[in-house]
């Protein structure tokens, strides 16, 4: 027996007004993972409702207060980490290691961002007049949006919602319709640390429905989205026609540059890791690969020997390297960026279809794929596949390498493989992306560092590090003036 999971609105797990429900299937093997209560903008009204009450005591909850309830919800994902992996492997595919990444990261920026709630630092500073004492504090904003894709089911929440909650705002929380048991597991894990009714709420349905009404409900004061491109935009079009203040984590198009003088062993490694993991389906995958044509072929002879021996499977399996995709939506989308490579004449070195032989039949498998000899203008070469597909492009100089590397639309992560210090610094000056990795691959950020994007992958603001809190909170600049006098600034201090 599945079990059925419903929303939770002002600290009670209620199901939706209307009743509905959907349910969630493992894309390894089919089997129901779990039903989910489905909601509509009914029951964001609710959860609002709820979040903006909840805001009103929420804000004057001292932080560091706040922040040792984090410190309690990170210490109950400790304790949950396998049980919580295993059960995202089973409803989003990733292999069970990458799954436990997946939870550490959680618990990772759990415990950073309670830290916060003891610094949350503003500035003291001079005033130009005498007697009269100046400062900056962070103030928390209200009631804060939080829309969340797949891939990431539970970093990518915590990754929002722990700096919001320490800094002082509270709730609404939809996540991705293929993942939200994660979403439940999360909730219960910030409600049993203790955090109060009202100031986290989960609303489970899908984006046209619960997304829109959250980015259209008017006491929902910013948005926080992470997904593609083009939902993105969208949303963002429709906040800012509402004045909203909203931040953008969307597509990748990274490049892994790889000059003739890289360790070739170290290159390979690190593509197979970022081109495949997950399936390449993060949005830090090396899907280009800018080869330098001294060590093009003999590089591409070790990326097909070692893809074709990647072994396929459900995640659960320890030995199993690349688990399934998604949904079978995202399959045919990546079988069709297959055919669009065939037709623009790149060489497919590896992989290419979608597999299928014995248990492999009932989930959503895609073989790893490397296409090679890639023009810079075909579109597998310009285009986010979000699946296990690469693509070789050659060039003659670095020059030439950075100038593809930077040629997409997208700016999230790229990286360089040498050996030479002086290639490394011109590729760290000369490449615009947010994320940028010297002799490793594209993926791996660390939580205290700010995570983001340039171009159209966001706009502007960062996720993690202390970057994060300038999004969650406002700015308020205090003048004390003690003189007991009018002081005017610029014409009093002539
Ligand atoms: P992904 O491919 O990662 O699912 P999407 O952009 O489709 O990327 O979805 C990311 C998140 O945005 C999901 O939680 C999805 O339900 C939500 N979403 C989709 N459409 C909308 C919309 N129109 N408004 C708000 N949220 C949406």
């Amino acid at each position: 027996m599945s079990e059925r999971f419903k929303n939770l609105i002002d600290g009670k797990w209620v199901d939706s007004v209307s009743g509905a429900s959907f349910e969630r299937r493992n894309p390894a093997n089919g089997e129901l993972v779990a039903t989910y209560t489905k909601s509509d903008a009914r029951d964001v009204d609710a959860a609002v409702a709820a979040a903006a009450k909840a805001f009103k005591s929420w804000r004057l909850y001292p932080a560091p207060k706040r922040g040792e309830l984090l410190f309690d919800a990170a210490r109950i994902l400790n304790d949950r980490k396998e049980q919580f992996a295993r059960e995202m492997t089973e409803e989003m595919g990733k292999v069970i290691s990458e799954a436990r990444g997946d939870v550490q990261e959680a618990i990772d920026m759990t415990f950073y961002m309670a830290g916060e709630g003891r610094r949350l630092y503003g500035q003291t500073t001079p005033s130009e007049l005498p007697n009269k004492f100046n400062m900056s504090v962070r103030k928390p904003i209200g009631v804060a949006g939080i829309i969340t894709p797949w891939n990431f089911p539970m970093a990518i929440p915590s990754w929002k919602m722990t700096p919001a909650l320490v800094a002082g705002n509270t709730i609404v929380f939809k996540p991705a319709s293929f993942t939200p048991r994660m979403a439940v597991r999360w909730v219960e894990v910030l409600q049993e640390a203790g955090i109060p009714d009202g100031v986290v709420n989960l609303v489970i349905g899908g984006g046209e429905d619960v997304g829109n009404a959250i980015v259209e409900h008017p006491d929902v004061a910013l948005i926080s989205f992470t997904g593609s491109t083009r939902t993105g935009v969208g949303l963002a079009s429709r906040a800012a026609a509402l004045n909203k203040r909203v931040a953008l984590e969307m597509g990748g198009k990274n490049a892994v540059i790889v000059l003739d003088d890289a360790n070739l062993d170290l290159a390979v490694d690190g593509i197979l890791w970022s081109a495949f993991g997950t399936s390449g389906q993060r949005c830090t995958a090396a899907s280009r690969v800018i080869a330098q044509r001294g060590i093009q072929q003999e590089l591409v002879e070790r990326l097909v020997a070692r893809a074709g021996g990647m072994r396929l499977g459900d995640g659960l399996d320890e030995s199993v390297q690349i688990g399934p995709i998604v949904s079978k939506g995202q399959l045919q989308t990546i079988s069709g960026y297959i055919e669009i490579g065939k037709q623009e004449g790149a060489r497919l070195a590896t992989g290419g279809g979608v597999a299928t032989e014995g248990a492999l039949g009932k989930g959503f498998f895609h073989e790893p794929t490397i296409f090679d000899n890639v023009g810079r203008s075909m579109r597998i070469a310009n285009e986010e596949i979000f699946g296990p597909v690469t693509s070789i492009v050659p060039v003659d100089t670095l020059d030439e390498a950075i100038d593809i590397a930077n040629s997409v639309e997208y700016g999230l992560s790229a990286s360089i493989f040498t050996q030479d210090i002086n290639n490394a610094y011109r590729a760290m000056r000369d490449i615009f992306t947010g994320i940028l990795y010297v002799n490793a691959g594209t993926t791996g950020a660390e939580i205290h560092l700010p995570f983001g994007g340039t171009k159209a992958t966001g706009n502007g603001h960062r996720e993690a590090g202390t970057a994060t809190l300038d999004f969650y909170t406002e700015w308020q600049s205090v003048y004390v003036d003690f003189s007991g006098k009018l002081q005017r600034a610029q014409i009093d201090n002539q």
